[in-house]
Formats: structure tokens, C-alpha cells, sequence
């Protein structure tokens, strides 16, 4: 893994967060972009699971199920777009 600047917007391969063209990342083949500090990924991990335990409580007062939850959250990560460095 090699630390290099981004020339994309994108995602992180490791947390999903966002990349900017221009910020340092790591990056090799197999792994893809990454955020340049492991602390980075960690803390959009944290609050990645945060959110989702939100949203989860959101569609329970709604009155959805779960499987629409997981339904629409397959969609959105469906619809990404990554990048190749
Ligand atoms: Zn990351």
C-alpha cells in the first residue's frame, strides 16, 4: 500500500466515506482507495453505525419493516459510483 494523492472524488474502500481529488490517500490494487488515516475511517465507521441505528428506529415509528430498510439501503449502496484510482 502506497500513500498518494487522490486525483478523483470517490469513496473509501474501507468505510464508504468520502475521498476528495487532492486529498493523500493509501491505495494499492487490492485494496483500492483508502483514507489516508486509519482514525479517518474509524470515526465514518462510528458514525456510519450511529446513523443506521437511527434510521433503523425512523422506519420502525413509520411503520415499515425491516426488510424494506435493508431493501432501500441496498439500493443506495447499489447506485454508488466508485472510482478507479
Ligand atoms: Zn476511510
Amino acid at each position: 500500500m502506497k500513500r498518494m494523492t487522490a486525483r478523483y472524488d470517490g469513496r473509501c474502500r474501507d468505510c464508504g466515506g468520502q475521498l476528495y481529488a487532492g486529498d493523500t490517500i493509501r491505495y494499492s490494487r487490492a485494496t483500492g482507495a483508502l483514507h489516508a488515516d486509519q482514525e479517518v475511517c474509524d470515526s465514518y465507521l462510528t458514525q456510519r453505525a450511529e446513523m443506521e441505528l437511527e434510521t433503523q428506529a425512523e422506519y420502525r415509528m413509520a411503520g415499515l419493516s425491516a426488510e424494506q430498510y435493508y431493501a432501500d439501503r441496498d439500493y443506495e449502496r447499489g447506485v454508488q459510483v466508485g472510482n478507479d484510482y
